[in-house]
């Protein structure tokens, strides 16, 4: 069964919402930075460690370690704030996101107390090491190859799309530690290692984005040895782990607001003057499907805060608001008088046309909108329902 229950925030949400808008105000004025397109933001490890020393990273994770023990909804709500005004999240929003609470979760003692508190402050960077040329969707035909070594692993193989492997610290990289050929399951012999993204063997190539930017890479692997302190969880159980990592990837703000800078610049550009009709029914319209995103993602936040899986109901989310950041995109090149021009350099035109040239990827990144579509599709079947 699918539940999105509604709610809305509590007064203590709103007084943390708040809290959240005067500390941007003060520590981003607008021109002090360059307004992003949700998480497909700048680098800017200051912001991020001013973020961390005001608690608005790891929130979720253990005090022991650095972390807050905050709600899902309180990152929620730090969350929306910073991509409603596209601040340059880049540099910790992997490790706050996704291998902070797969550390916490999965790690071993030693590795929660040399990770999690570094990743608390927005001092440490982490990519995801999951994709490879040959293998995307069906992540369990991954075959970067980890064989023993002593008293560790060394790992073999291609990884791609890997964002920002030339610039951040680490990577949980997935892979095959038992050939396929040994197995009756192929998502079975799969592990986690935690890679130093300095280790020699290690080459991460940039890949030229559409847009002109550099963010993702290919990684190259070519005989890195990973000790055995670095290994991620349990030997073989890199499916399971992996799984578990997604399900912090989707159903959070990050996957419907990417566009919404635009559509805010759109408005700033008419404030002076009466709004149009056209821009007016592209706001109006945008602004409802904002509310309902926002209220089924955070029904999802408030579900793993009484303690659900709600994997399906994630998947659905990201699949819906994927596509309506896609729509906005096309409805405000719509009402635009004029083609985007590469001359104009002003924040509208920017985000204009990196949005117009790299909306396709909305849908793409996390886990194809087909794939989520056939998650949800098992979910929904009688056998989908124990989660
Ligand atoms: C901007 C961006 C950043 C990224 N960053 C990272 C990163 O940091 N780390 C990382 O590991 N990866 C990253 N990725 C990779 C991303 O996760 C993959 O591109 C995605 O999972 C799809 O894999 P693929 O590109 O190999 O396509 P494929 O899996 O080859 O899919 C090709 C097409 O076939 C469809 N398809 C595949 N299987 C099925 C199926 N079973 N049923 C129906 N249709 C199917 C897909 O929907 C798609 O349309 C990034 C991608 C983008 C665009």
């Amino acid at each position: 069964m699918i539940e999105f229950e509604y709610s809305e925030l509590t007064p203590s949400e709103r007084a943390l919402q708040a809290e959240v808008r005067e500390f941007l105000d003060r520590v981003l004025p607008p021109g002090s930075y360059h307004p992003a397109l949700g998480f497909q933001a700048e680098k800017d490890p200051e912001f991020s460690r001013k973020l961390g020393a005001q608690g608005y990273l790891g929130m979720s994770l253990p005090k022991q370690y650095g972390g807050h023990e905050r709600s899902a909804v309180d990152r929620f709500v730090v969350t929306e704030e910073l991509l409603r005004r596209g601040a340059p999240v880049g540099h910790h929003w992997v490790a706050d996101r996704q291998s902070g609470p797969v550390i916490a979760k999965f790690g071993t003692e030693a590795q929660k107390q040399r990770f999690i508190p570094g990743i608390a402050a927005g001092e440490l960077s982490f990519c995801i090491g999951m994709s490879e040329p040959d293998s995307g969707s069906d992540l369990a035909s991954v075959a970067t190859k980890a064989t023993r070594d002593g008293d560790g692993w060394v790992l073999e193989g291609r990884k791609i799309w890997t964002t920002f492997a030339h610039l951040n610290d680490w990577a949980i990289v997935l892979c095959r530690s038992t050939p396929v050929a040994e197995l009756t399951d192929k998502r079975q012999g799969m592990s986690q290692f935690i890679v130093d993204l300095t280790s020699p063997g290690l080459t991460a190539t940039p890949i030229p984005f559409i847009d002109g930017t550099s963010d993702f890479c290919e990684v190259e692997l070519d005989h890195v040895f990973v000790p055995d302190e670095l290994v991620l969880g349990s030997i073989g159980q890199g499916w399971a782990q992996n799984t578990s990592e997604l399900a912090y990837e989707r159903g959070g703000p990050d996957r419907w607001l990417s566009s919404y800078t635009l559509l805010a610049e759109l408005l700033r550009l008419h404030e002076q003057q009466p709004l149009p009709d056209r821009i007016a029914d592209v706001l109006g319209e945008a602004l409802a499907n904002y509310w309902v995103l926002h209220s089924l993602s955070l029904s999802v936040a408030r579900s793993i805060d009484s303690g659900g899986a709600p994997a399906v109901e994630s998947s659905l989310v990201k699949e819906m608001g994927t596509r309506f950041e896609q729509d906005v995109v096309t409805a405000v090149n719509a009402v635009v008088d004029e083609a985007p021009n590469m001359a104009d350099t002003s924040t509208f035109s920017r985000l204009l046309i990196s949005a117009t040239l790299t909306n396709p990827s909305f849908t793409i990144r996390g886990g194809t909108n087909e794939v989520l579509r056939s998650v949800a599709a098992k979910g929904l079947q009688p056998s989908g329902g124990k989660r």
